[in-house]
C-alpha cells in the first residue's frame, strides 16, 4: 500500500483519527462511537458517577449525565420514569442513588404527564427512609415544594401499613439534614386513626416535644390513640441495659441501626440481632460480627451465616447486588476496614461462603455455548474511580470478578487483558474471588488500545464466536479502530463473531459500531449483565 492509499484506507485508521463520520472524540483524545440517550440512561442508572472517572470529576460527570436524563425526559418522559422504576425495583444497580437523582429530575420536568408519573413513582423508587431523605435533598435543589410534591411525599407515609411505617421511622431517623419530622411537616399527609399517633411520634420524638403533642398541641394530628407498642419499645431500647436490649430485639425484631451505641460491641446483642437480620445487613456486618467475637471458627453463628450465604433462593429473594457481595468479600478477607480502626480475623468458612454467594447473586446464568474471548481493559483509567463509591473496588477488579461468572458458565473460553499491549490474566474458574482480586492487582497498567483483543485473536488464529470487551471505551493508542479490527478478524477467520462492549464508566462513548447488529453495548456491573452477554452471544449464531 502506498503512503497515500494508507492515509485514505477504510480498513485501518489510527484511533486518534475519525474512521467513521458518526464518531466523536472521547476524553482520552481517541475517536469512538457515541451511544444513544437510552443507553446512556441505563449506564447512569447502573454505574452512577460516584468518585467521577479518570477523565472527569464526579460533578462534571453528574452534570453531563443530567443532560442525558433531560434529553430522555424530552423524548419520552413517561418511558424514562418507567425505566428508572424498572432498574431500581429489580435491584439491578449496585446503588439506588442514581435512580433517585433521575427521579428527582423527572419530578421537575416541564411536561405534566412526566411529572405526574414521576411523583407517583416516589414510593416505588424510594423504598426506605434513607432513600426518601436522599430524594428530598435532590428534588429540593430542582423544583419548589408545590402541592404535587407534597402529596407524593405524603403518599409515601400514608401508603404504608402502620407496622412498616413504624419500622422505617425507627430504623432511618434522619440523613443529610432531613428527618421524618421535616417531611411530615412539609407534606401534612391526611392521617387515619392508626397513622395519626405514628405521625405525632415522628414529629415530636427527636425534639422532646412528644409530651406536648400528647397534650394535643399538634393541631394536625389530634386524637388520643396511643403510640403503637413497637415505638414505645423503641423508646425503651434507647435506654435499655444489655439484657433488656437482647429481650427487646427478640420481641420486636429491632435492627442494629436502632441499638444504643454502648451495646454495639456486644456479641450477645449481635447474636440476637442475627436471628432476624435481613440478608443485606448481614452481608454488610460480617466484619463487625467477627470483630465482636460472634463469628469465629466453628461457632454456631458462623454456621448460620454460611448457611444463609449458601442459600441461592434466599439471596435472590433478598436481591443483594453482586457488587455488594464482592465488596463484602474484598473487605472481609483482608481483616481490616478501608477506613477506621476496625480489625478482625477473617473466618475461612465465611470467605468461602461469600465467594459462593457472589455467584448466587446473579441468579441462574444460561451458558451461550459459544467460543468466548473475555478481554479486560487493564489500562490505568480502569483503576481510577471505585464502583458505587466502594473503596478500592475499581472497574479493573470488578470486571475480573464478573469475567469469572462467564468462565464458570461457558465450556470454551479464554480470558486475557490488554492496555497498549496484550497482558496475561492467569485466572481460572477454580479460583476464589479474593485470589482473582489479588491476581488482577498485580497486572501492570498501560495506555489503551481496545482493538488489541481482535488483533490478538487474528494473530494467534484463535476461533472466537463471541468477543466480550470490558472497558471504559477511552481508546486512543492503536493504529486501527476496534470495529475495523473486528471486521478484519471476521474476514480472516470466516466467523461472524459478535462483539459485546461492556461499559464500565457512565460516559457516552463506545467502541461498538451501532449499525452492526453483531455488536452490542452492555452496561457492566448490572446483576443482569452475565445473562445479557450470554443471550446476545447465543442469539446471533
Ligand atoms: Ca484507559
Amino acid at each position: 500500500m502506498t503512503r497515500y492509499a494508507q492515509s485514505f484506507s477504510k480498513t485501518a485508521t489510527p484511533q486518534t483519527e475519525r474512521a467513521d463520520a458518526r464518531q466523536v472524540k472521547n476524553s482520552a483524545g481517541g475517536f469512538t462511537f457515541e451511544i444513544g440517550p437510552w443507553q446512556r440512561l441505563d449506564r447512569w442508572l447502573i454505574l452512577g458517577a460516584e468518585g467521577g472517572s479518570y477523565y472527569a470529576t464526579e460533578r462534571a460527570l453528574t452534570r453531563d449525565n443530567a443532560g442525558t436524563i433531560e434529553e430522555c425526559l424530552k423524548l419520552d418522559g413517561v418511558q424514562t420514569v418507567a425505566r428508572i422504576v424498572e432498574i431500581s425495583e429489580a435491584g439491578r444497580a449496585p446503588k439506588n442513588d442514581p435512580a433517585i437523582f433521575a427521579l428527582a429530575l423527572a419530578c421537575a420536568a416541564d411536561n405534566q404527564a412526566t411529572r405526574s408519573a414521576a411523583l407517583a413513582a416516589v414510593p416505588r423508587v424510594c423504598r426506605t427512609g434513607t432513600h426518601l431523605f436522599q430524594f428530598a435533598e435532590s428534588v429540593s435543589a430542582m423544583r419548589g415544594w408545590g402541592r404535587g410534591l407534597r402529596s407524593a411525599i405524603g403518599r409515601w407515609y400514608s401508603g404504608k401499613t402502620p407496622e412498616a411505617l413504624c419500622y422505617q421511622i425507627a430504623k432511618y431517623g434522619q440523613r443529610g439534614g432531613w428527618s421524618h419530622r421535616d417531611l411530615l411537616r412539609l407534606a401534612h399527609p391526611e392521617a387515619t386513626e392508626t397513622h395519626a399517633p405514628i405521625y405525632r411520634y415522628a414529629i415530636g420524638a427527636d425534639s422532646g416535644e412528644r409530651k406536648v403533642s400528647r397534650n394535643g398541641c399538634f393541631r394536625d394530628y389530634p386524637g388520643t390513640a396511643p403510640v403503637p407498642a413497637y415505638l414505645d419499645a423503641f423508646d425503651e431500647l434507647k435506654r435499655a441495659d444489655e439484657k433488656r436490649t437482647i429481650d427487646l430485639v427478640r420481641l420486636h425484631g429491632f435492627t442494629h441501626e436502632m441499638i444504643a451505641t454502648e451495646h454495639k460491641n456486644s456479641a450477645a446483642v449481635w447474636e440476637a440481632l442475627l436471628e432476624r437480620m435481613p440478608m443485606e445487613a448481614m452481608v454488610r456486618n460480617l466484619a463487625k460480627m467477627t470483630a465482636v467475637g460472634l463469628l469465629k471458627p466453628m461457632s454456631a453463628a458462623a454456621g448460620v451465616v454460611c448457611g444463609r450465604l449458601g442459600d441461592e433462593s434466599r439471596i435472590q429473594k433478598a436481591r443483594v447486588h453482586p457488587i455488594q457481595m464482592l465488596s463484602a468479600l474484598k473487605v472481609y478477607q483482608q481483616g481490616r476496614g478501608e477506613r477506621g480502626s476496625l480489625s478482625w480475623s477473617p473466618v475461612g468458612q465465611v470467605v468461602d461462603a461469600l465467594d459462593a454467594a457472589f455467584y448466587h447473586s446473579f441468579g441462574a446464568v444460561e451458558p451461550s455455548g459459544k467460543r468466548t474471548l473475555v478481554a479486560l481493559d487493564v489500562s490505568g483509567s480502569m483503576s481510577w474511580s471505585p464502583i458505587a463509591g466502594v473503596p478500592g473496588l475499581t472497574p479493573r477488579i470488578a470486571s475480573a470478578a464478573m469475567a469469572m461468572v462467564t468462565i464458570r458458565t461457558e465450556q470454551l473460553w479464554h480470558v486475557t487483558g490488554f492496555s497498549d499491549r496484550m497482558v496475561e490474566i492467569p485466572i481460572t474458574p477454580r479460583q476464589r474471588i479474593d485470589d482473582v482480586v489479588r491476581t488482577i492487582e498485580r497486572v501492570p497498567m498501560g495506555r489503551t488500545d481496545c482493538a488489541l483483543p481482535m488483533l490478538y485473536a487474528a494473530g494467534e488464529s484463535l476461533e472466537v464466536d463471541a468477543f466480550q470487551v470490558w472497558t471504559d471505551n477511552e481508546t486512543w493508542y492503536g493504529n486501527v479502530h476496534p470495529h475495523q479490527a473486528l471486521r478484519a478478524y471476521r474476514n480472516k477467520s470466516g466467523i461472524a463473531s459478535t462483539l459485546a462492549v461492556v461499559g464500565c464508566v457512565a460516559n457516552g462513548f463506545s467502541i461498538a459500531d451501532p449499525s452492526d447488529p453483531l455488536q452490542l453495548d452492555v452496561v457492566g456491573f448490572d446483576s443482569a449483565t452475565p445473562n445479557v452477554l450470554a443471550s446476545f452471544a447465543r442469539g446471533w449464531q
